[in-house]
């Protein structure tokens, strides 16, 4: 909270971690504190502090309280989704692959096994 009155920096509530851009900050939540049970994330907007201890109430929040801020998280999660959907797909791609070719060497096989 100090910090991003003194100088642009943004400061992680759960562990040690800091940075000079609030899209950065977001990231960072989502990535490694979104899931976690002990979640706590302050509000860094100006002169507002609020605490929160659920992802769900402070998007809310940010929503109704800070409408200019609230596009950036947005935009942070709807990338984050996109790389999760990614990687995703590109895992069933890989399982797709390897199940055709499993595939294609029995039917080779058995080919070559016939008189
Ligand atoms: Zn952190
Ligand atoms: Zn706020």
């Amino acid at each position: 909270m100090e910090n991003y009155e003194n100088g642009n920096t943004f400061q992680c509530d759960m562990c040690l971690f800091k940075c000079i851009s609030y899209y950065r900050l977001m990231q960072h939540y989502i990535r490694n504190h979104k899931q976690d049970p002990y979640f706590r994330i302050t509000c860094v907007q100006p002169g507002c502090g609020a605490t929160f201890k659920k992802w769900k109430s402070f998007r809310q929040h940010l929503f109704r309280k800070h409408p200019t801020a609230s596009p950036t998280l947005n935009e942070v999660t709807q990338q984050i989704e996109d790389e999760n959907q990614l990687t995703r797909t590109k895992k069933n791609y890989r399982k797709l692959f390897k199940k055709t070719i499993k595939k294609l060497l029995r039917k080779l096989l058995k080919s070559i096994e016939k008189p």
